[in-house]
């Protein structure tokens, strides 16, 4: 692993629920990583202990290990750069943070929070950039004393080099901030707690991080980083050389703003509840800002690594469309063998109570029977729940869907016995003989046209007016269980 050295991160933050602008993130530097036979390290940046959780961690790995998104390094996994828990890291950035100030590349700030908000607006009114003005930069050795001695806690303030800082953007080009949008900023809280701006990039620096990816909301941190990567260098924390920084783009929701953790097609774990594919989800995920050029859509993580480069990413906000990524899911659905989709509904089944775990042998071949018939239909893994239901169900627990009631009224009554009839005389129970002796009956025999022959037919036998193929389900389903179907719809059950 890593023969040319590309070593790339992906370091959220244990908030809350995975979300897919998280995931195309991560995909993008799996795919990065992969195609250069580099290091995909996955960090976790659990520092702010107000805000994360135990179970967000667990749920960040769980869904990175459903998607197939494998890491080198990182956490359950090890690797050479360890510990991969920033909050197992503390100690590091405590003597980063003090060699920083010593070397002056840092200082401590006594400003209260109304005292910076203060000043704040003093510049605006002004017309000045409200950013930190430096007040705190050169303190006398009296003025500190006057400030501990009120027992103010001082925040680590990083010094911002009076100069643009300007770099080569993997997707954007060049991008130069000037000096006066980059003021000082805070490194270490009061309460001795490290920020995002200190541990990101420290470990960025002592994980060898070679390109750095992350989505656009985050480019106004790179300035900052380029210069503590300098000062990183110096105090000998970093090897001198500073990763290569692409920003991807923004991944916008409806009505054209940025897609927001709290929609709810945002939400990893709804796909999967829902029974989208992971293959389909990471194939749509990453349509959200690149190509793979020749129209081709449909495609798998695999195939994506072999020819993925940066040359393919667009800087243009990507919409996300929930029509398009089901649609996606519904190719993923068809393509699979039809025993491996039989393997992918089985939890949903479970769940839904339909059948035993493991399932009996019975059952097996109830959906090895079935799954043919309803893959060219379906758009998610839980819909194999309302489609199968009529197959599976327990006899005592069918029940004819409500709403198709009235399709089972007293003028379907000779049909349905008309159809008994001849289903008992049946020789060979299959499909084809099936569909012919109900046509000879109903259709030749009474007369009906087929659509009012089958209808009632098709809600007696599958509960539904809609349902999976008539002739195909009756085979699968057995003859005893048919003609007692049919028999209770007759009596008006
Ligand atoms: N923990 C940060 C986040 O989740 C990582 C950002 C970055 O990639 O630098 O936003
Ligand atoms: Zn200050």
């Amino acid at each position: 692993m890593g023969a040319n050295g590309v070593r790339v991160r992906f370091c959220p933050s244990p908030t809350g629920n995975p979300h897919v602008g998280m995931i195309r993130t991560a995909l993008f530097n799996w795919a990065f990583a992969r195609h250069a036979g580099g290091t995909f390290v996955f960090r976790i940046e659990d520092t702010d202990s107000a805000r994360d959780s135990e179970e967000s961690y667990s749920a960040l790995l769980d869904s990175l290990r459903w998607l197939g998104l494998d890491w080198d390094e990182g956490p359950e996994v090890g690797g050479g750069y360890g510990p991969y828990r920033q909050s197992d890291r503390l100690p590091v950035y405590a003597e980063v943070a003090r060699r920083l100030r010593e070397a002056g590349f840092a200082y401590h700030c006594y400003c209260s929070g109304a005292e910076l908000e203060e000043r704040r607006e003093l510049a605006k009114s002004q017309g000045r950039t409200p950013g930190y003005d430096g007040k705190c930069r050169d303190l006398s050795d009296e003025q500190v004393s006057a400030y501990e001695d009120e027992g103010r806690d001082p925040v680590l303030r990083f010094r911002m080099p009076d100069r643009d800082f300007e770099w080569d953007d993997l997707v954007r080009g060049s991008i130069t901030f000037g000096a006066e949008h980059v003021p000082d900023y805070v490194l270490v809280r009061g309460n001795g707690e490290p920020l995002y701006t200190l541990v990101n990039p420290v470990d960025d620096a002592l994980m060898r991080i070679t390109h750095v990816l992350r989505g656009e909301d985050l480019l106004s941190s790179t300035p900052r980083q380029l210069a503590l990567y300098e000062a990183l260098a110096v105090i000998g924390v970093s090897d001198g050389t500073t990763p290569r920084f692409g920003h991807l783009p923004y991944v916008m929701g409806e009505g054209n703003r940025k897609l927001s953790k709290r929609d709810p097609e945002s939400s990893l774990l709804m796909y999967r509840e829902t029974g989208y594919l992971p293959e389909a989800l990471l194939n749509y995920l990453a349509l959200l800002g690149w190509s793979m050029g020749d129209d081709q859509e449909f495609f798998s993580k695999e195939q994506m690594a072999e020819v993925f480069t940066l040359e393919r990413v667009n800087q243009n906000p990507a919409r996300f469309d929930l029509v398009k990524c089901t649609a996606i899911n519904g190719d993923w659905i068809r393509s699979l063998a039809p025993a491996e989709l039989v393997q992918r509904i089985i939890p949903f089944l479970v769940t839904a109570d339909l059948i035993a775990q493991p399932p009996t042998v019975e059952q097996l071949a109830i959906l090895a029977a079935a799954a043919p018939l309803i893959q060219e239909r379906m758009e998610n893994l839980s819909q194999s729940v309302g489609m199968l239901s009529f197959l599976l169900v327990a006899p005592e627990r069918f029940a004819v869907d409500v709403s198709d009631l009235g399709v089972l009224g007293a003028d379907a009554a000779p049909t349905l016995a008309a159809a008994r009839a001849v289903l008992m005389e049946l020789p060979a129970w299959e499909t084809d003989a099936i569909h012919q002796v109900l046509k000879d009956a109903l259709v030749d025999g009474l007369g009906l046209k087929p659509k009012l022959a089958f209808t009632p037919l098709r809600v007696a036998i599958t509960g539904r007016r809609i349902s999976p193929p008539l002739f195909e389900s009756m085979e699968i389903l057995g003859r005893s269980s048919c003609l007692a179907r049919l028999e209770r719809a007759i009596g008006g059950r």
